[in-house]
């Protein structure tokens, strides 16, 4: 009795219920259920994001790879030889690719309505007598094949191979024939003006780091298949 009387006492606070009943406690509950879900679904989406980002490093650091090993030797780039059926005779010794030679003729035509005479001084050339280039005139000059690189391509690797290069001169200024000199001809400052009409481009300009200028050659890039060969060299450029 003396028990009852003393638990009596307490004041025992009635428990106080909170109805999850509200808009707020609702959204609160659907989160809790799809928790794990939500969970599950942004562990995914981080995942492949990481993922993404460490392809991405990858096939950065594989174009780089590639851009550093194009293959060249000496700084020249492969090129293929030119099937014998796609090469025309312009001219006597002077053989190039059959897409390039109505625009080479075109052109040294409207230079010559300019009062420009341009001279072809060498196109298709087969690898045999590149080989003969290169290693005859090493040993003549005595210059190692690296030096001897800047000014001429190893066998397998000049552009003239394709039958999209030409070495143009001027034919009133002829002591300037593969030479330096050639680029204070009006011929050259005329080429400089029009060649990209006719698709001409200057393959090894002052700025290669690896071939000596010459402002006497010039590479055809009209058409697909000449896009193509030149490719690498344009991506480096
Ligand atoms: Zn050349």
């Amino acid at each position: 009795m003396e028990q009852n009387k003393d638990i009596n006492q307490f004041d025992i606070p009635l428990a106080k219920r909170t109805y999850l009943n509200n808009s707020n406690s609702i959204l609160l509950k659907k989160l809790l259920i799809f928790s794990p879900f939500l969970f599950f679904f942004f562990s995914i989406a981080t995942l492949r994001l990481i993922r993404n980002i460490e392809l991405g490093a990858l096939s950065n650091l594989n174009f780089k790879a590639e851009r550093s090993y194009d293959h060249r030797i000496l700084g020249h780039l492969p090129y293929k030889e030119i099937p014998k059926e796609k090469l025309v005779l312009i001219e006597p010794n002077i053989e190039v690719h059959i897409d390039m030679r109505d625009s080479l003729l075109k052109m040294r035509e409207e230079a010559k309505n300019d009062g420009i005479y341009l001279v072809f001084l060498s196109g298709y050339r087969s690898m045999n007598l590149q080989n003969e280039i290169f290693y005859s005139l090493k040993s003549i000059r005595n210059q190692e094949a690296s030096e001897r690189a800047r000014v001429s391509a190893p066998p397998g690797y000049s552009e003239h191979s394709t039958g999209f290069a030409i070495d143009i001169g001027d034919a009133t200024q002829r002591e300037t024939d593969f030479e330096t000199e050639f680029e204070n001809t009006r011929a050259f400052r005329w080429l400089i003006k029009n060649a990209a009409k006719f698709h001409f481009k200057l393959s090894f300009n002052k700025n290669n780091k690896y071939i000596d200028y010459e402002p006497w050659h010039w590479r055809y890039e009209g058409s697909i298949e000449a896009l193509k060969v030149f490719e690498t060299s344009n991506r480096e450029l």
